[in-house]
Formats: structure tokens, sequence, C-alpha cells
């Protein structure tokens, strides 16, 4: 067995015993999900942000507090190794505090375990050579062997009160205007983040996402940007993900693929037609509609290959036998559908909401790992085609399919 933990001893434990600990490890992940968690003033000033361990970079996208002035880690990691993304709640029970100068997780300030915040990427502390820092450009991860590319921290739906219900995009904007700026990386400054974060080992796929630009002319940009991608890898194709809002003229699709990309993804978010539109008008208006986003995704795998798109969920919003129903369709079509546990974040139409119970997340979880099972997409199709392999249904699935050594070389 070749699972390895940072603190926990396993080479006692059969597989039935550690898939166990790691069945405890994944109901505590999914309730620091809907809980959040708070961390100790003292916590913070020896967690080492921005120089040893990483930082929440252009907001907290899940923070449940208004976050511009404080540095927070991104994640840390539990005992066994899964990877929680740090979501700020300072009304959490959940709290990062210090025991012996180490950092711990505690509920009700009983201890629970020792965590580890996630190692810094060294290119992070690297600039382009137009003098934009490489992490602003590309954040790396160890854990996900990722690197995200947000193209621009802006989308043109706010121009016409169309964002999504649950985005808080043009809100962080507007919040980091004076420490970010408004930016839209070219695709030199994003050929030379993923090259360093390649080289250094960081990542071994890429995503770029951003916002939707007035007439569309982000369409343009991911082919601009594979083919730069392209020339500084030396490579024909590369595994990164064009994540896209569909596109009205499908060409669009032949030409991501041939503009190096392995995977693409367009999230349709929900499944049920009527909470669509009212919770995505600009995505029902603006992108053809729902219709349209199910036969761009169902045209994309015949470009791509079964199990070679993807369409995320934004899980809590519509009945979960909706969502359910639709990843289910899609899945048999060959798109990997997947979600995170949602957090109605700081600065979007949801703030103050409540996201489900964990239970809640954790059925959901179960049944989607069951049907990227059941549809034969393997760890690898996974990997290459979400965002990142730290989300519920991705824990559950390597759980269940005894897919263990991946975690080995993210907790040295
Ligand atoms: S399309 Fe929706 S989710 Fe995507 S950036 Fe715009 S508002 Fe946010």
């Amino acid at each position: 067995m070749s699972y390895k933990t940072w603190t926990a001893d396993v080479s006692e434990l059969t597989k039935a015993e550690l898939k166990d600990k790691l069945w405890e490890e994944i109901r505590l992940k999914a309730d620091l999900g809907t809980e959040g968690v708070d961390i100790t003033k003292e916590a913070l000033l020896v967690a080492e942000l921005g120089t040893r361990h990483q930082e929440q970079v252009l907001g907290g996208g899940r923070n449940r507090e208004t976050s511009a002035k404080n540095v927070l880690p991104a994640c840390f990691y539990l005992p066994y190794g899964l990877k929680v993304t740090f979501t700020w709640n300072k009304n959490s029970l959940y709290k990062i505090a210090l025991d012996k100068n180490k950092p711990v997780l505690t509920y009700k300030e009983e201890k629970i375990g020792e965590i580890k915040y996630a190692k810094r990427p060294k290119y992070h502390s690297q600039s382009a050579s137009d003098g934009t820092p490489l992490y602003l450009i590309g954040n790396g991860s160890f854990y996900d062997k990722q690197i995200f590319i947000t193209y621009s921290n802006e989308c043109s739906y706010k121009e016409k009160g169309e964002d999504c219900l649950f985005c808080n995009i043009n809100y962080d904007r507007e919040l980091y205007t004076e420490k970010y700026g408004t930016y839209w990386r070219n695709p030199k400054q994003v050929g030379e983040a993923v090259k360093a974060a390649f080289t250094e080992g960081v990542a071994d796929h890429l995503t770029i996402s951003g916002g939707v630009i007035a007439e569309r002319r982000e369409l343009d940009y991911f082919v601009d940007a594979g083919e730069e991608i392209k020339r500084v890898l030396g490579a024909e194709e590369f595994n990164g993900t064009a994540t896209v809002a569909a596109p009205l003229d499908f060409n669009n699709i032949h030409k991501f693929k041939e503009a190096g990309f392995r995977t693409t993804a367009m999230n349709l978010e929900l499944w049920d037609k009527d909470f669509y539109k009212a919770v995505c008008p600009g995505k029902a208006g603006g992108s053809g509609g729902w219709d349209n986003w199910v036969n761009a995704l169902e045209y994309a795998v015949k470009v791509f290959g079964f199990g070679r798109v993807r369409s995320n969920f934004v899980a809590g919003i519509e009945p979960k036998t909706k969502t359910i129903e639709g990843i289910e369709y899609l899945s048999s079509k060959g798109v990997i559908c997947s979600f995170n546990i949602w957090a109605p974040n700081v600065g979007s139409a949801f703030e103050g909401h409540r996201s489900p119970e964990t239970s809640w997340y954790l059925d959901l979880g179960e049944k989607v790992a069951a049907v990227w099972k059941k549809n034969g997409f393997t760890f690898e199709k996974i990997h290459d085609a979400t965002a990142g392999d730290y989300r519920l249904p991705s824990d559950i699935y390597r759980t269940e399919n005894e897919v263990f050594d991946i975690y080995n070389d993210t907790l040295k």
C-alpha cells in the first residue's frame, strides 16, 4: 500500500481500516466546507503565509467575510492528507489555533488534530518578463498538480445586471482594485506562468478561466493563449482545459482543440431550466440559453472525446434530485460533472444565505463518484478535466477506488 500521510502512521493499517480513517476525514472536510473555519491572530502570525506557505490570492472566492486586508491561508491539510480550502467564517465553531507553536484544528476549543499549510511554489516569488508577479497570473497547487489561470477579473454580464447570483467576481474586482487593479492576462504572460509551474513540477495540468468578455472576445483569446502555451512547452498539445461560456458557433470548439487544449469545460451550474434562468440570467440570455449549453457540451465530446469535457455544478441551489438528473445525463454522454460545496460568498447576491447540510453534500458526493465509476471515468481523466483534485467527489472516488498514491509527493 503506497498511501502516505504527513502525521498519521498508516503502515500497520489494512486497506479497510485506512478507508475508514479517510471517510472520517471526508466527513470532517465536508463539515468544514459548509461551516467554514476561523483562525486565531496568534496562528496567523506564525503561519508564514506568502513566504513558506501559500496564501489566498485575488480575493477569497469562498470566504464569508470581507478579507481584503487579511492575508489568509489558501488551504490546509488534515492529518490523513485531505486538502481543505480555507473558507473564512469568524462565527464558525471550527478554528485554527496554536498548540505548542504548531497549527491545530479545534472544534468548540477542543483539539481535533494538527494541520499543515500548503507549501508555496517557488515560482510564486518570480515575475514575468513584463514585471507582473507570476502568482497573480497563475496560482499553482502541488496537491492538485495544477495551475489555475484567471485571464480576467471581471465579467461583462454585470453591465446588464445579469451576473450569476452566486458569483462575486465583479465585487472582488472592486474590492481589490487598489491591490491588483482590473487586469487582462495576455498570452505571453500565461505562457511564462505555465512554463514556470510545469518546470518546477508544481503542475502537469492547467485551467484557464475568467469572466465573459463583451462580444465574446475571450473565444479568440483562448486560441492565442493555447498557441503560446504550445510554443513555450514545445509541444503539439498540452494538458490544459479551456473553460468557456458555451459558444453560439460550435466551430470555436474545434479551434480550442486545434490550439492544443486536451480538454474543455462549460459550466452549466444548474440542471433545472427555470432555476438556471433565474440564477444565471447572463448565461441563459447571452450564450444561447440552457439548450445551447447542453448541445455545446455534447458537441464538445465529439471533438475532444469521452471524458475530455467537463461541466461544473453549483450544488445546493436547486433540489438535489435535479442536480443528480443532470449529472447522470451529461455523464452518460461523456461529460465529467463535478461540484464544490457551495459557500454563499460575500459580495454575491446570495451573501448571507446558508448552504445545505453537510449530509446533503456527502450524499451527493457519493452519488457523483458512483456515476463517474459507472461511466468508466478513470482518475486520470477526472484529474485532466477538472480544476483540482480536492473536491468532495474526488476524495470519495479516490477512497472508494483506492487511488492512494496521488497524495504522496504533496505532503513532503
Ligand atoms: S458567467 Fe457567471 S459565474 Fe462566470 S464570471 Fe460571469 S457572473 Fe461569474
